[in-house]
C-alpha cells in the first residue's frame, strides 16, 4: 500500500534526481530560457526536504500540500508558481484518503495539471511542463482502467512523461520566457518538461 511514509519517501527521491541534474535543467534553460531552472529546482526541492524533516506530514494529502507551499514561497521563477499549483491541487484532490491505490494517483495527477493550465494557460504544443503532464495524465488513466495499481500507473505515467518531454525538442515555444525567442526556441528540450519527467521518473523507481 501507498501510504504517507511511501509518498515522503518518492518525494526526497524527487528531490534527489533534480539536485542530480541540476546542471543539466540549467543547461536546456541556457538554451532557451534565463539558465536558472536548475537551480529554481534544486533550491525549491531542498526547502522540500527541509520542510519534511522539520515538520513531518501525517497524511499524503498534507505531504502534498507541504511540497505546494514551499515550491511557491521559496522558487521565485515561472515554475514555483506552476509546479507549486500543481501540488496545492493534487492534495485537495486527494483529500482524506490515507493509501493511495491507481484511480486515487490519476485524480491527483490530472488535479496537478488542471493547476498548471489554469494558472499558465498553456496547451499541449506550446513547450512547456505541460507536454510531459498531459500525455502522463493519459498514459496514467489507461494504466487505472485496465486494473494497475498504484506503482504500475506512477510507471506508465513517467515513461509517457519521458516521451512527451523528448517531443519538446522539435517544438516553437508558445508560453513563458522560451516563448520571446520565437522560431529560434525549436531544437531545444524544454527544461520544465525535462524536470517533469525527471519528477515522476523518481517517484516511479521509489514507488516499485
Ligand atoms: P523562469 O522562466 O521564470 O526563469 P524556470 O526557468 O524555473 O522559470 O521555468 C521555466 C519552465 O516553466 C519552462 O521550461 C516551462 O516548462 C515552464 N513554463 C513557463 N511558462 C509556463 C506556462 N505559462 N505554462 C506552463 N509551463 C510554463
Ligand atoms: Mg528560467
Ligand atoms: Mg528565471
Amino acid at each position: 500500500p501507498c501510504t504517507t511514509q511511501d509518498v515522503i519517501a518518492a518525494l526526497c527521491a524527487g528531490a534527489k534526481t533534480i539536485t542530480e541534474h541540476r546542471d543539466e535543467l540549467v543547461r536546456l534553460d541556457r538554451s532557451i530560457g534565463d539558465a536558472d531552472h536548475g537551480e529554481n529546482m534544486d533550491r525549491g526541492f531542498r526547502a522540500v526536504v527541509a520542510q519534511l524533516d522539520s515538520a513531518p506530514p501525517e497524511t499524503p494529502a498534507a505531504a502534498l500540500k507541504l511540497v505546494g507551499t514551499t515550491l511557491i514561497s521559496s522558487v521565485g521563477g515561472a515554475s514555483g508558481p506552476l509546479y507549486g499549483t500543481a501540488f496545492l491541487r493534487a492534495a485537495s484532490a486527494l483529500g482524506e484518503t490515507a493509501e493511495l491505490d491507481g484511480s486515487v494517483l490519476v485524480g491527483a495527477l490530472q488535479a496537478g495539471m488542471e493547476g498548471v493550465e489554469a494558472r499558465g494557460k498553456a496547451v499541449t504544443g506550446d513547450k512547456t511542463m505541460i507536454d510531459a503532464l498531459s500525455p502522463a495524465v493519459e498514459a496514467a488513466k489507461a494504466s487505472a482502467e485496465s486494473g494497475a495499481g498504484a506503482a504500475t500507473v506512477l510507471a506508465a505515467a513517467a515513461d509517457a512523461a519521458h516521451t512527451g518531454a523528448e517531443t519538446t525538442e522539435s517544438l516553437v515555444a508558445r508560453k513563458g520566457r522560451a516563448s520571446y525567442l520565437g522560431e529560434r526556441s525549436a531544437g531545444h528540450v524544454d527544461p520544465g518538461a525535462r524536470s517533469t519527467a525527471l519528477l515522476l521518473a523518481a517517484f516511479a523507481e521509489a514507488g516499485e
